[in-house]
């Protein structure tokens, strides 16, 4: 496959000739060498989506869609090398594997069918002097950031409302999974996409390049998604020159589990919500709050669960965890597993890393957690689950909104009427009532508090990339 930089319809090596190696976080190998983008490169994309953008935003939005759908299809097609590569690169399970391409094509086949869907307003102003015409264009040109959890997902999110909107794109993927976004790239072009319309820059030098791009004017917009420290200093690099972002950042999802909860159907969701992508997602339930009279059975049963999967390569079919993306996302794991134990808290299954090589983490069921444990505070990104005990409404909710973040959450209820109180009163952008799966390209995902700003998927990611611009017109 091409391991070159794409910019502006071709691949390229980077100007200064450096490359950097993609590990195989089953061994620890190397598996392949990309091109690192530089400030130059990163200039160079930039240079190439402003030239491509007029023509693009002036490309009729049938046209812009049937790309996006010739995309979709595409990726489909090759879906199981798709899913190959993420599990390589990224470790992952192949079973989440080939669920990402799914979820991944879907964002273009979706946008496809809203890049038809542009809307306006016309109204008549309250002083009946004129009209209030509302048109909607492309924000412009667009920097995408991503992380490594969805390599494919996370860039199809982006990409496809960029492109049904009219904007073109400089995609800088994470450095662990730069493969995937370069494969996307190839995809795209072969669906007919323009150049210049989509670059793909890889990169080791994250920080410099991504600054270089924000600094220029020619760049309108940041859609990033990564964590909230991250976020943080992108949001103030993005001030410099008032570019329009959005920001998808880290979680600390609550899984709330009321004593009257079907209990089967909270553990089903419990092994969802915790252990799809082996827990390295910003969906994943961080905290699990359970009502007192039927914690310890909730825990056991969890635990039987969690205990029987099984552990390994993610590109051996049998595998249903896959090992941590790297070395310092296990060491972050194990760490807060150890805060958790020595605090007092204790592990009905897992709790120890493995020796051995590669980034594994044995799934875990921690009960008695102390409420000031880090591990309550920060996002895990492992296959772990803290279990905390509660009694009633009013304090599952104090415990819910205990953080800084506000992502997503999971609440497990008998009474509907309850599921809806509870779900208005948690601080969170996003809540599943008796599901432990809420992302949906059709549906709007994003968070509040310090886990975001705006939405991606739905109606409202198209609008992400749109600028309204009102005319008044006197006739
Ligand atoms: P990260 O360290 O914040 O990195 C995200 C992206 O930003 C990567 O492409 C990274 O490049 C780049 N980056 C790192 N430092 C940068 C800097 N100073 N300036 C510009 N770019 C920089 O996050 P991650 O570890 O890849 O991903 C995990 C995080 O993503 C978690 O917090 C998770 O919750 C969050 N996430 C959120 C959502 C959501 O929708 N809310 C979805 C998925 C993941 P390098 O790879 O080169 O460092």
């Amino acid at each position: 496959m091409e391991t070159d930089l794409f910019i502006a319809g071709k691949w390229v090596p980077a100007s200064s000739g450096a490359r950097f190696d993609v590990l195989d976080p089953a061994t620890g190998d190397t598996i392949a060498s990309v091109a690192d983008g530089g400030e130059a490169e990163a200039i160079a994309a930039v240079e190439a989506a402003a030239a491509a953008g007029p023509g693009w935003a002036s490309t009729p939005p049938r046209v812009r869609s049937e790309v996006l759908r010739k995309a979709f299809e595409l990726m489909t097609d090759r879906a199981s090398e798709l899913a190959k590569l993420i599990s390589l690169e990224n470790g992952k399970a192949l079973v989440d594997a080939k669920g990402e391409v799914t979820y991944a094509a879907e964002f273009f086949r979706w946008f496809a069918e809203e890049a038809v869907r542009g809307d306006g307003a016309i109204a008549t102003a309250p002083s009946g002097a004129n009209r209030i015409l509302v048109v909607r264009q492309p924000v412009g040109v667009c920097v995408l950031v991503t992380p490594w959890n969805f390599p494919a997902a996370m860039a199809t999110r982006k990409i496809g409302p960029a492109l049904a909107a009219g904007c073109t794109v400089i995609l800088k993927p994470a450095s662990d999974t730069p493969l995937t976004a370069l494969a996307m790239a190839a995809i795209l072009a072969e669906a007919g996409v323009p150049e210049g319309v989509v670059n793909v820059v890889p990169s080791r030098s994250s920080g410099r390049v991504v600054s270089a791009m924000l600094r220029d004017a020619r760049v309108r917009k940041l859609s990033f998604t990564g964590s909230t420290e991250v976020g943080r200093i992108l949001l103030a690099q993005a001030a410099e020159n008032v570019v329009n972002t959005s920001m998808e950042l880290g979680g600390n999802a609550p899984f709330v589990v009321f004593a009257d909860a079907d209990l089967d159907a909270a553990v089903d969701g419990a092994m969802i919500a915790k252990m799809r992508n082996g827990g390295e997602a910003c969906t994943a339930a961080n905290r699990f709050f359970v009502e007192a009279p039927v914690a310890d059975e909730f825990a056991q049963r969890l635990a039987q669960r969690m205990s029987a999967l099984v552990v390994g390569p993610g590109t051996d079919e049998k595998t249903q965890v896959g090992p941590l993306v790297n070395e310092d996302t296990v060491a972050k794991v194990d760490e807060l597993v150890r805060g958790a134990l020595d605090g007092g808290a204790e592990a009905v299954t897992g709790g120890s890393r493995p020796d051995g090589p590669g980034f594994y983490y044995p799934p875990t069921v921690l009960t008695g957690v102390p409420a000031d444990a880090p591990i309550l505070r920060q996002e895990i990104f492992g296959p772990v689950a803290p279990i905390v005990t509660f009694t009633g409404e009013a304090e599952a909710v104090r415990l819910a909104n205990d953080t800084e973040y506000g992502l997503v959450a999971y609440v497990y209820t008998g009474d509907l009427a309850r599921g809806l109180r509870v779900s208005e009163a948690i601080e969170a952008g996003m809540v599943g009532i008796n599901r432990g799966l809420v992302s949906d390209p059709a549906a709007p995902f994003g968070g509040v508090k310090q886990s975001g700003i705006g939405r991606e998927g739905g109606h409202d990611g198209l609008l992400e990339y749109l600028e309204s611009k009102y005319i008044a017109v006197d006739w």
